[in-house]
């Protein structure tokens, strides 16, 4: 317990943690340490952002789930031509925007699987410009929060493009910010298992480092408890961490916006790895450990620290406000990629539910934009 108190104090005047001082808060198993973490989170929540909880008005839109790879935790994808599968019209497209623009959403989150036929004379990039400006044609104030590191990498192998020209083009088309999604757990032993199709570590963070200096800012996630271990889970914070670094040092003109933990939810994912993991559903009391830690060990970069109601339900989410967050994510309208995966959070919240659960842990709300302006 000394040597918890000695870390957290360390964490209370300011200073990092190391990787090795973030591994023993997460091997915490005691009662009394785990609480002295959860306070040490919620006192540094408020002392870098204050009390206020945000939420934002969004859609999502998944343009398509047919993908060509095989990520061990995906229920969203499917083979062209087989049950379930689809792939948007660009008219669907305009009214689920026009339908999230008359619900007051400031946000599209476009993302989707990878489709080798989405393409506009034999080539990748055209098809997804086409995307930002059948919604930004319309609709020019919204923000576009679209395209993982991985669809990147997708268009650049395509059409045998740098990742600096893909995100170049589409920032220019009007995308406003990156999803820092497909992260998973940033090692290579775990997305050999995980995602052996998708961009490795170096890539991912070569890919959002490249968004960084081009101005445009990026999300950052986690994808916890399944195979991974603490060391995997505070290696992957680490690397999040020296990525803000950089961008702070550089002074890029693009950063990382917010750290979102997304727990993994197995009910229907394809069966090894839901075998391996052994359960369907989150450990809450494992993802509120994990969100405390992040925080601690990522708040004086990344302040923005948001929970998963789709991953942990709209009770666990509001749980972790207590435990180091301070956003409640988006309304979202539609949520596919974990609903299909066994979720029971939901794929739509109203603005009400947000601010009334927001409410219910003493808080004040506030909307925010994507880039965190009020
Ligand atoms: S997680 Fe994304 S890249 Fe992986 S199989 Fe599913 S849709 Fe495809």
């Amino acid at each position: 317990m000394k040597t918890v108190d000695a870390i957290l104090n360390r964490a209370l005047v300011g200073e990092d943690l190391s990787p090795d001082e973030g591994v023993v808060l997460l091997q915490q198993t005691e009662p009394l340490a785990i609480t002295a973490i959860q306070e040490t989170a919620n006192q540094l929540r408020c002392q870098q952002v204050g009390d206020v909880v945000t939420y934002v008005i969004n859609r999502n839109i998944n343009f398509t789930n047919i993908c060509e790879q095989h990520c061990s935790f995906c229920a969203f994808r499917r083979d062209a031509g087989t049950d379930g599968a689809y792939w948007l019209e660009w008219g669907q497209i305009l009214e689920k925007t026009a339908d999230a623009v008359q619900r007051g959403a400031t946000e599209i989150c476009m993302q989707g699987g990878l489709n080798p036929q989405a393409k506009i004379n034999g080539a990748s990039l055209p098809y997804y410009l086409q995307l930002v400006e059948t919604i930004k044609k319309e609709f020019p104030q919204l923000h576009l929060h679209a395209f993982s590191p991985q669809e990147v990498q997708f268009i650049a192998q395509q059409d045998g493009l740098s990742y600096a020209q893909v995100i170049g083009t589409l920032q220019a088309a009007g995308v406003g910010s990156m999803p820092g999604t497909a992260a998973e757990v940033l090692d290579d032993e775990v997305r050999r298992i995980l995602c052996p199709e998708k961009t490795n570590t170096a890539a991912w963070l070569e890919i959002i480092g490249t968004a960084h200096q081009l101005g445009m800012p990026t999300t950052s996630t986690m994808l916890s408890g399944h195979i991974e271990t603490p060391q995997q889970q505070i290696a992957h914070l680490e690397k999040l961490r020296s990525l803000q670094q950089t961008a702070c040092d550089r002074a890029y003109p693009g950063s990382i916006t917010e750290f979102i933990l997304l727990p993994f939810v197995g009910q229907e994912a394809p069966k090894p790895l839901r075998s391996r993991v052994g359960r369907d559903q989150p450990v809450l009391s494992d993802a509120l450990l994990l969100t405390a830690v992040a925080r601690i060990f990522l708040g004086n970069w990344i302040p923005n620290h948001q929970p998963s109601w789709v991953k942990l339900g709209l009770d666990g989410a509001t749980e972790a406000l207590r435990w180091g967050c301070n956003d409640l994510g988006g309304t979202l309208m539609e949520e596919h990629i974990t609903t299909m995966a066994g979720a029971m959070g939901g794929t739509c919240m109203e603005v009400e539910t947000l601010q009334n659960a927001i409410g219910s842990v003493g808080r004040p709300y506030q909307e925010r934009d994507t880039l965190y302006r009020f």
